[in-house]
Formats: structure tokens, C-alpha cells, sequence
């Protein structure tokens, strides 16, 4: 999606540990008019798809599975992250490693709002290694219900998620992808 890489070149942040930082119209301030557009383009590439409900985890995927949500006519569930120990009964549970902060926490979903019948869209992000992908996709199976595919606004091409999620053979539409970046000169290139 054109409009995004080039506003990833624009105003993207290379950093190093290969992380890229796009704080200024994604992951905390967000630009609204942008997100409409990703929607939408989401919305096309899985035309045709049956789908009635979109998973995201929390925090920086919520904002975009909201106008996939709104595109789509569905509502969005979010993963909870949690470092609750005991949790029991009424939720689905995985757990995530985290790219970003290097450490392993619980997602978790309550069983009231995803079940048999559901068919599901993932959103998120990012997609580095591909642990959040798996950790919902797992919450997806373990309910019973059937994961249509996934979504992802920034895939890192260099990273290793995007074939993993591939090889499962996971619907998998990246609006971005990187294939490099250099934190020393700050150049980004996509592929395509
Ligand atoms: P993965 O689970 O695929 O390794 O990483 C994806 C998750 O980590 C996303 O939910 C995203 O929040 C975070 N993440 C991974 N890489 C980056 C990055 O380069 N920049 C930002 N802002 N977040 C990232």
C-alpha cells in the first residue's frame, strides 16, 4: 500500500535492535484519516472472505481492527495481556514472547466473546517473529472457531514471522513490507 510505505519513509524511525518506530502516526499518536485508508484496503484484499469477527491484541493493534471492524460491519475482540497466574474457567489462554520488551506474558480471551461458528480475522501492527500472530491464532483454535486470516499494517520482511505464519498455511495480507533498514542512515526499503 503505497500511501503507507511512503509515509513510513516519511516519518518512520529506525532504532536500533531492528526496531522500527512509527510513534507519530501509529503507535501513539494516529492518524485517523490514514487508518481509514488501511481499512478499506484490508476490506479488498479479503473481499469475498466470510468473516464476523476481528481479533486484535492489546494496545497498538485495537486502533486499527477498529475500522477493519467498522469496514467488515463486525465487531473486534482484543486479546487481553495479563500476568495473572492462576486464570481459570472462562477464557481462552496463550502465551506470547514479546518482540519489543523481550519478555513473556498471557493472552487471554474471554470465552463469551469467541466460540464455534466464529470465523476470524486477525489484525495487528507488526509482524516481527511472528509470536502475537501465533499466540491469537492459537486462542483461535482452541475455541473451536475458524481463522479466515490475517492482516498486519508493518510486516518486517528481514524478520522470520512472515514465513512461519505463511507456512501454516495462514491467509496472511502485510499493507507494508520491510525488507531492510539501517538504524546508522535511517534508509527503509520495501518489498515490491
Ligand atoms: P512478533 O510477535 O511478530 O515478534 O512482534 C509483533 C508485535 O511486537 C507487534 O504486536 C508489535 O506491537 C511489536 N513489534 C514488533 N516489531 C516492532 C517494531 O519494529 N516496531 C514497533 N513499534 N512494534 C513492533
Amino acid at each position: 500500500m503505497q500511501l503507507l510505505k511512503d509515509r513510513i519513509r516519511k516519518d518512520g524511525k529506525v532504532k536500533e535492535g531492528n526496531v522500527l518506530k512509527v510513534d507519530s502516526f501509529l503507535n501513539h499518536q494516529m492518524d485517523t484519516a490514514l487508518f481509514r485508508e488501511m481499512g478499506k484496503e484490508f476490506k479488498r484484499r479479503f473481499e469475498g472472505e466470510e468473516i464476523n469477527k476481528i481479533l486484535t491484541i492489546e494496545a497498538s493493534g485495537i486502533g486499527i481492527a477498529c475500522v477493519v471492524a467498522e469496514e467488515f460491519h463486525v465487531p473486534v475482540v482484543f486479546a487481553k495481556k495479563t500476568q495473572t497466574k492462576n486464570i481459570a474457567g472462562d477464557v481462552y489462554k496463550s502465551r506470547v514472547e514479546s518482540f519489543t520488551h523481550g519478555r513473556v506474558y498471557d493472552i487471554i480471551v474471554s470465552k463469551e466473546f469467541l466460540g464455534e461458528g466464529d470465523k476470524v480475522l486477525l489484525i495487528d501492527d507488526f509482524l516481527a517473529n511472528g509470536k502475537a500472530l501465533e499466540g491469537l491464532a492459537e486462542l483461535v483454535e482452541e475455541s473451536g472457531a475458524t481463522l479466515v486470516g490475517a492482516g498486519i499494517a508493518i510486516e518486517k520482511g528481514f524478520q522470520v514471522g512472515g514465513d512461519i505464519i505463511r507456512s501454516k498455511g495462514i491467509h496472511l495480507e502485510s499493507l507494508a513490507i520491510v525488507e531492510s533498514m539501517d538504524d546508522k542512515t535511517g534508509e527503509i526499503t520495501f518489498r515490491d
